[in-house]
């Protein structure tokens, strides 16, 4: 449908004026409107950007408003334009409260219109939870480009309409239901229980590797063909909703087909970006002397500082701003799991690196990659020439440069700049299933879930000197880019934090300093208890 797209808007574009010509013909002929926006602080839009193409190919006319849309502006805009249907995107998790806050306007404001909610951290229990329950109106979560038009087509009917909503409604009463039911049912350890079964590393005899170029490395003008025999295809077919591990969807009956069509596109697109040099790579990774304090890493501007301050007690939660140690260019706090369970040590990130009471110093690295500068002028143009299908598949070129420039940096980190793997040799399938020493955890993912984590990044590396920067919801900008962290300890790896209780949340906003009440804001997909319950 995406791309028979171009046919369709380029008749469009050639009918519209004798269409408004005679105004009623225009409107009468069509299914009906919706606004779609990406919310306030995120600036995520390919599957918004799909669904609007779906719905436009289904006679439905889509007032698009962009990325980081303020609640008032989609409201009034929806209003103005008489929309019949508002859908909200959003791809990072502040974005969940924003949308949240939305529904909230839209109740305030009696607006009565159907809300669909999509993007990748929204879910249908949390639509239902949290925003359906916010608002008067029908609120219905799709994250499915192909249920969209099905879903506004039953929404509008004028027959069925009210028969689907109650469905909906129905549907959203038994998540509900299955939502208390887990969360009384998760058992969470008091903080210092879940602390005290930590992750507990072998310390004694340990030698973390010094990094061979500690400091600060930059590349301004990354050669993002280098980059590209990294690319990791499986999520650019998932963005297109086309389900399977590349590279053996190719061979599927159903999906391979769609798959190779959709993949010679890319790669042609692809070749003509390179080879054009439209998109402009950059690049920051730092090693810096570091040791974990608690649950905190603190990192260092030299090893003196790191070795002067090992030793020192653990800061006093609830002033963390005193009493820092010198040289001390960053305190990162960490999360740790809380839910009970047997056998297995409640870990936390800080847990891989070397606390500073344990005989030595450690270190730990940050990265921020962007293949997204240039992006903007590539888009543009093809959305002139209404090809949205190409416009959508050089968005998601992008993002999966900056992917594959993430995994290239990383494979550089650890044979030559940290060095600790000189003689690894890892083809990009060995490469995609991680099956290398040490990690590179994304500060919103589920072993450091606080997205505030990317500003400490960001401020380590100086990234905004790079052309990056974070919204007020810390999504990164461009969009095509990603951050995080270095470990190099054998034995770190990936785990969710999950559910964490009260006590850990106003022990991290201290660490952090934050009022419990913004910690809890950042963290709310995290909390294990309801906010609003009394203290
Ligand atoms: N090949 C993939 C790589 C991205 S997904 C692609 O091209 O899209 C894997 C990355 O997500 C990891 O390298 C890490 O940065 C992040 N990640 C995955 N699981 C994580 C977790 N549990 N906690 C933190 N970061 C995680």
């Amino acid at each position: 449908v995406v791309k028979s797209a171009r046919v369709m808007k380029k008749a469009v574009a050639y009918l519209v004026p004798f269409l408004e010509e005679e105004e009623e013909g225009g409107a009468a002929g069509r299914a009906g409107t919706v606004l779609m926006a990406t919310v306030k602080g995120d600036v995520h839009d390919i599957g918004k950007n799909i669904v609007g193409v779906v719905l436009q190919c289904n006679g439905y006319q889509v007032v698009d408003l962009g990325v980081m849309v303020p609640a008032e502006t989609i409201l009034d805009r929806a209003l103005e334009e008489k929309v019949d249907v508002v859908g909200l995107s959003g791809l990072i998790t502040p974005s969940l409260d924003q949308m949240v806050h939305v529904a909230r306007e839209m109740e305030r404001r009696r607006m009565g219109l159907p809300l669909l909610i999509g993007g990748a951290t929204t879910s249908a229990t949390h639509t239902a939870v949290k925003i359906a329950t916010q608002y008067g109106g029908t609120t219905v979560h799709v994250n499915d480009a192909s249920r969209a038009v099905g879903v506004v087509g039953s929404l509008l009917d004028r027959k069925g309409g009210a028969l689907y909503r109650a469905r909906v409604a129905q549907e959203h009463g038994r998540l509900r239901e299955r939502f208390a039911r887990r969360r009384d049912r998760t058992e969470l350890l008091a903080l210092p229980e879940a602390r005290a079964r930590r992750f507990k590393a072998e310390w004694e005899g340990y030698d973390p590797p010094p990094p061979g170029t500690p400091g600060l490395t930059r590349w301004e003008d990354y050669p993002l063909g280098e980059v590209a025999t990294y690319i990791d295809w499986t999520p650019f077919l998932a963005a297109w909703e086309i389900p399977g591990r590349y590279p053996d969807v190719l061979s599927d009956p159903v999906a391979g087909p769609q798959a190779r069509a959709l993949l010679d596109d890319a790669r042609k697109l692809l070749d003509e970006l390179l080879r054009e040099g439209a998109l402009t790579g950059r690049a920051a990774v730092g090693l810096f002397p570091a040791h974990a304090s608690g649950d905190d890493v603190l990192v260092f501007e030299s090893e003196a500082a790191e070795a002067a301050a090992r030793g020192l007690p653990v800061a006093d939660p609830g002033s963390p701003a005193e009493g820092e140690p010198a040289g001390l260019l960053a305190r990162i706090p960490f999360l740790r799991q809380q839910f009970a369970k047997e056998g297995r040590p409640n870990r936390s990130l800080a847990d891989f690196i070397r606390p500073g009471d344990a005989g030595g110093g450690d270190w730990i690295g940050a990265f921020a990659v962007t293949a997204g500068l240039g992006l903007k002028e590539v888009v543009a143009r093809f959305e002139e020439a209404h090809d949205d299908y190409h416009a959508i598949l050089a968005r998601a070129l992008a993002d999966r440069l900056a992917e594959a420039l993430a995994e290239r940096m990383h494979q550089r980190v650890r044979t030559e700049l940290w060095g600790y793997a000189p003689e690894e040799s890892l083809d990009n399938q060995a490469l995609i299933a991680e099956t290398y020493r040490g990690i590179r955890p994304a500060p919103g993912y589920p072993a450091c879930p606080d997205h505030t984590g990317k500003r400490t990044v960001f401020g380590l590396l100086n990234a905004p000197s790079l052309g990056m920067a974070l919204t007020d919801s810390c999504a990164m900008t461009p969009a095509a880019s990603v951050a995080g962290w270095y470990f190099s300890h054998p034995e770190a790896s990936y785990f969710g934090v999950g559910r964490i209780g009260r006590d850990q949340v106003d022990d991290w906003a201290a660490r952090a300093g934050m009022t419990a009440g913004e910690a809890e804001a950042w963290l709310a997909p995290s909390l294990g208890y309801d906010p609003g319950d009394d203290r």
